[in-house]
């Protein structure tokens, strides 16, 4: 599934490839991929629109056109753009495709803007950009751990008066948005925190390490998905290749937390006391 630095990187693609192109026509090749407005509709707008910007909020891209509109484009599970010239074969789980009269900053001839995606939960809505203020899934959404207002200050804010364990409210996209499990993982590695610590009881330092681990991992993730094509953490790679803590070498333990698979180190990230006496006994270091 396509997580924040996934999206981040690719925006930062289409950025390169799209801005200052000029759509030419658009094919829908699988109906149920736009919701609004209507094919025709869908269509006739984005007839000769200018590509302005390419933003992202959350893990929603953001590709503005000229004359006041917006296509909003979230991925969800198998979701993936790619910019293609136009003789390239198209793959059978393309769903839209958007012509351009020719790139961008990169100049060039023509060039397709293509929508893929396997399982068809992805999607494309066109407004106005006025109306996107109003549009829910982005009113409800918390704040982008990549963007400047993500201090601790604000980050100490949106954790006052909360209670529960911490990797299920790292996963709550009304929260902070655009961590999946993947990174969510990494990131209470990274902050040396256990998965089911509750957040009524960070102290903090512990908060500070937590709100620095968010921006570094995801940052580092970004830079590497955009330089490398893949991801990069410790504990993401460690997962890979057998298991053990590149720390103190103890195995990963795995459990499930909020519905999902949950990679830890049971001697780097303590467990806290309410959860030994359910789960595995608190493991001493030595
Ligand atoms: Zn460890």
């Amino acid at each position: 599934m396509p997580e924040l630095p996934d999206v981040e990187t690719l925006v930062r693609t289409l950025r390169r490839r799209l801005v200052g192109g000029r759509i030419h026509s658009t094919r829908i090749l699988t109906p149920g991929t736009v919701r609004s407005p209507s094919a025709a509709q869908f269509i006739r707008q984005l007839r000769r629109r200018r590509v302005n910007a390419v933003d992202r909020r959350g893990k929603y891209l953001l590709i503005q056109l000229d004359g006041g509109l917006l296509l909003l484009v979230h991925l969800r599970m198998t979701g993936d753009m790619e910019v293609v010239t136009p003789r390239a074969p198209v793959h059978r789980h393309t769903r839209l495709i958007l012509r351009f009269d020719r790139g961008g900053a990169s100049g060039g001839g023509g060039q397709e803007l293509r929508f893929t995606d396997q399982r068809r939960f992805g999607h494309v809505d066109l407004l106005p950009a006025a109306a996107v203020e109003q549009f829910t899934p982005l009113v409800r959404m918390g704040i982008d751990p990549l963007s400047r207002g993500f201090s601790l200050e604000a980050f100490r804010l949106l954790l006052q008066g909360r209670r529960g364990a911490l990797k299920p409210l790292l996963l709550r996209q009304d929260v902070v948005a655009g961590i999946g499990n993947l990174y969510a993982d990494e990131i209470l590695y990274q902050a040396r925190l256990h998965p089911g610590r509750r957040v009524e009881s960070l102290r903090p330092a512990e908060v500070r390490r937590l709100h620095e681990a968010i921006r570094e991992v995801l940052r580092r993730a970004t830079a590497s998905l955009s330089r490398y094509g893949r991801p990069v953490g410790e504990l993401l790679d460690a997962r890979d290749v057998g298991g053990r803590c590149p720390r103190c070498g103890r195995p990963l333990q795995v459990s499930r937390l909020g519905g999902r698979a949950t990679y830890f180190c049971p001697s780097c990230q303590r467990p806290p006391r309410d959860l030994a006496e359910g789960g595995a006994p608190t493991r001493r270091e030595g």
